[in-house]
């Protein structure tokens, strides 16, 4: 086997072999481009010195060929002579792994070649200068000399010069910090520091074999499931240097602006000066619009490199150079990193420039990209004070001040001011307040709580669960230890990152522009599952349209009772004491209902929409404990302990008492309530067909369905489709008109999946409502495990993610594929979805199109996101 490639006999191809730097490097070459000379030692020379040190000794006649044949191109003699050639000796695997491993440079150097160095490039500054960084380089890569002792030379020789800078240390002075480099050297290694130059080289090479086994290398490979049988290349390359006069300099382009995607030349460079001094920041490097004027015949030349190099790669590039003497060096190309705007317009651009096609572009635009240009965002620049973090559960960002009631959030916004509504938890009262913030934080409740899931269907950002902060209802104060947030502070919430910021940060606006349009329209060409959302009202199906989705796959009916004219009727049927007395209010419910369901089905004409029946707890619709008691205290203060509206109280109160359930999410709630009161899903089932008639009427096109939550065996089912069916036949015979609806469940309960094939003898559709179906798995409380235990489960190692976060494919992601195989045995037709948050997360997302699901349901903002999820689930 060949061990040692010089760059003429590589290609961009063998990333394997010759790892990403030295594969580049090669294929650079094979494009005739100036590159400085150099050759390879193989991933596999590595793997193999892994297991026997002795195996370099029988490949180091090779190494020595290798140099020899450089010494020839390049006129110089390795390490002495009048024109020394020095190397650098670079790490470089299959997959980059940036600052993981070693690299020396300027090796070669000794007492002699710096000198000859000096001579050759008339700079014995420079010369002594590439000498230290040689010997503090190589001392600490190769024996591992402690970097600290080297610095302190250097510091206290500035002190006492009293200059700021390395590079404003004198020639001579620097003569004196090698030789106290050299003794710190034999120091701590226990020896001269080595002059000749193909020891250096050996120990070099041995040096970045071993830094693939570094424990960070290894950590970073775990983290980034880089597998460890990869080992690193090495290539040893010629010294190019920058740095030695003003025809020299060094610098880092890009083929396109990677902030906004322009088609340009963008970068900087900076005149005699190396690598390291554009990074450090030392001096400001110059835009590299004015190499065009500094060195015009090599800014011609760069240009039209890096042109031909984006249209080999076809990717955009992010190229490394150095020019010597007049002379241009590419160092390093690699595809560049780019910001989500200037991802989606390089897309764009380069399928109309004809240099990549559509499926391309759909992959080179990730789920986070879209996300991210879909909210406003905090300004990376920001240097605002972090006060807490909790969990990321609705993205964007918002600025104002903070308030910790709903009444006064809307006071407040309705006054024109911009307020954070700051809540331990929200609950459906607080529904207003939601409406009027910019954003909302609340110290308790996870990703699914109610605050994450109103703010997500809202597009209002939002920050959840910051366990670590206090917030006070009385005081009206946020603390953390001692700083404290008083009502009317400005604040900044980062719903991206679960981040609250002191003040107000500076934002970034979201920008939703053709070219991204464009790429969602591709997505849609590669994706199999459809994208739906999660809509209560006509104003959701308008967006969730707009935003590209295909049907509305849940509209959860209780939302529609929360609203402030229907909550009274609402809990005149939870305390009626007769059918008469529900039946009463039911009708009162039933004219409301129907005008809902007309507006949601009208905006999705011609689309499917989900209508799912009454699915929560009662108790949710009741006043809580706490105001009744206050209010029955202002009757007795107000001598009317007697009166009938104290009765009334009483009655309420009594009947609150009696919902009480020790587990009310596993308690008496959807498909349960409309078993023990058919009445209510009755009227629900009514008000939908009488919207649906009235659309007929009007010849619009529709296609309802309705959906019963939390069945758990297939008596249920039977139960709630032969009342619809029913209902629906009455209808019919009575206006002698026909329309057609299917009847459907939800999955929620490991039951329901287990029994999915006696279920679907009765149902039309499944959607999983993974919320409900990953708390009854895993037996945790979606409204506490987050905020409870779940952030340390995850810390420890426990779980790896949350999993109301992204979709549990061992337990939960098992049940949905016995409930899909099931299911379809019985009914091969069987439209199946998933309606809980994870059809907005891209893993999970992923999952269900593995598992052959028809679409994909989630908050209107996310239906992008999840557009191009399905896209890249299909490639
Ligand atoms: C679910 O449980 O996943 C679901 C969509 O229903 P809800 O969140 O309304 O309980
Ligand atoms: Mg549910």
């Amino acid at each position: 086997e060949k061990y040692v490639y010089s760059f003429r006999e590589g290609n961009a191809e063998m990333k394997n072999l010759l790892g990403g730097k030295g594969a580049n490097l090669a294929q650079m070459v094979q494009y005739g481009l100036p590159v400085p000379q150099g050759f390879i030692l193989t991933t596999h020379a590595c793997l193999e010195y892994g297991k026997d040190e002795k195996f370099l000794d029988g490949i180091w006649g090779d190494v020595v060929a290798a140099m020899n044949a450089l010494e020839k191109e390049t006129g110089k003699t390795f390490g002495s002579g009048e024109n020394p050639l020095l190397v650098s000796v670079r790490s470089g695997a299959p997959v980059s792994m940036p600052g993981m491993m070693d690299t020396v440079l300027n090796l070669g150097l000794n007492d002699e070649s710096v000198e000859s160095l000096a001579r050759a490039s008339s700079d014995r500054r420079f010369a002594f200068d590439s000498y230290r960084r040689f010997i503090q380089m190589y001392g600490n890569v190769v024996h591992g000399v402690n970097g600290d002792a080297f610095e302190e030379v250097l510091e206290h020789a500035k002190k006492t010069l009293g200059v700021t800078f390395d590079n404003e240390i004198p020639e001579k002075d620097l003569v004196e910090v090698v030789a106290k480099f050299k003794e710190i050297f034999k120091k701590s290694a226990g020896f001269d520091f080595p002059s000749d130059p193909w020891q250096q080289l050996r120990n070099a090479v041995v040096a970045v074999f071993r830094s693939w086994g570094n424990p960070r290398a290894v950590t970073y490979r775990k983290l980034h499931k880089i597998p460890d049988t990869y080992g690193t290349a090495v290539n040893i390359v010629s010294m190019v240097y920058g740095n030695l006069g003003d025809d020299c300099g060094t610098g880092v382009c890009f083929t396109r602006n990677p902030s906004d995607g322009t088609k340009e030349l963008y970068g900087e460079f900076l005149v005699n000066a190396q690598g390291e001094d554009v990074v450090a920041g030392i001096r400001t490097p110059l835009p590299i619009a004015q190499l065009k004027d500094a060195m015009p015949a090599i800014y011609d030349e760069l240009f039209e490199i890096t042109t031909n190099l984006e249209k080999a790669y076809k990717d955009m590039q992010d190229i490394e150079f150095t020019i010597e003497r007049n002379k241009l060096y590419i160092l390093q190309t690699r595809n560049g990193k780019r910001s989500a705007g200037a991802a989606v317009k390089i897309a764009v651009d380069m399928v109309n420039e004809g240099l990549i096609d559509k499926k391309t572009a759909v992959g080179r635009v990730s789920p986070e990209q879209v996300e991210m240009l879909l909210h406003r965002q905090v300004d990376p620049k920001a240097e605002n004070e972090v006060l807490a973090k909790g969990l990321p559960a609705s993205p964007g960002a918002g600025v104002g001040i903070v308030c910790f009631d709903a009444d006064d959030a809307v006071e407040l916004a309705k006054s024109g001011k911009k307020v954070i509504l700051a809540r331990p938890e929200t609950c459906p009262d607080d529904i207003h307040g939601l409406f009027a913030a910019e954003a909302i934080v609340t110290s308790r409740g996870g990703m699914t709580s109610h605050a994450a899931v109103v703010a997500r269907g809202l597009g209002k950002p939002c920050v959840s669960g910051c366990e670590d902060i206090l917030i006070d209802l009385n005081k009206e104060t946020i603390s953390k230890g001692d700083r404290v947030v008083r009502k009317g502070d400005t604040i900044t919430v980062d719903g991206s990152t679960g981040r609250v910021l002191i003040g107000g940060a500076p934002l970034k606006e979201a920008s939703f522009s053709e070219d991204f349009k464009t790429v969602l329209s591709w997505s849609d060409e590669f994706a199999r599952l459809q994208v739906w959302a999660n809509g209560d009202t006509p104003e959701d199906a308008r967006r969730a349209r707009s935003f590209g989705a295909k049907g509305i796959g849940l509209c959860r009916t209780e939302h529609m009772f929360m609203a402030a004219d229907r909550l009274p009727v609402m809990q005149r049927l939870v305390v009626a004491d007769s059918y008469e007395e529900r039946v009463k209010a039911l009708d009162e419910l039933k004219v409301m209902q129907k005008e809902d369901f007309y507006g949601i089905l009208k905006e999705m004409q011609g689309l499917p929409v989900i209508i799912r029946l009454l699915d929560p707890p009662l108790h949710e619709f009741m006043p809580k404990e706490r105001d009744l008691e206050e209010e029955l205290a202002e009757l007795v203060a107000a001598g009317k302990e007697h009166s009938p509206e104290a009765d009334g109280v009483r009655k309420v109160m009594a009947k609150v008492e009696s919902l009480k359930e020790s587990n009310p999410m596993l308690g008496f709630r959807g498909c349960r309530l409309g078993i023990v009161y058919p009445e209510i899903s009755a009227m629900q089932a009514s008000a939908i067909f009488e919207a649906v008639l009235q659309l007929v009427d009007e010849g619009i096109d529709i296609h309802p369905e309705i959906m019963i939550p939390l069945v758990g065996v297939k008596t249920e089912m039977e139960f709630f489709r032969k009342q619809i069916d029913e209902i629906a036949k009455d209808y019919m015979e009575k206006s002698g008109k026909k329309f057609s609806y299917l009847v459907g469940t939800m999955i929620e309960v490991p039951h329901a999946a287990f029994v999915a094939d006696q279920i679907a003898e009765h149902a039309e559709f499944f959607s999983f409502g993974t919320n409900d179906l990953t708390q009854t798995t895993f037996g945790y409380s979606r409204d506490d495990a987050e905020g409870k235990f779940l952030g340390h489960y995850e810390d420890k190692g426990i779980l790896p993610v949350n999993p109301f976060h992204e979709l549990d494919r061992d337990g939960v992601g098992a049940l949905m594929e016995i409930a899909v195989e099931k299911g379809r045995k019985v009914n091969p037709k069987l439209s199946i979805g998933i309606c809980g948050e994870h059809g907005g997360n891209p893993s999970s997302i992923a999952f269900c199109h593995a598992v052959g699901l028809n679409y994909v349901s989630c908050s209107p903002f996310r239906v992008p996101v999840a557009r191009i999820s399905a896209a890249h689930a299909a490639m």
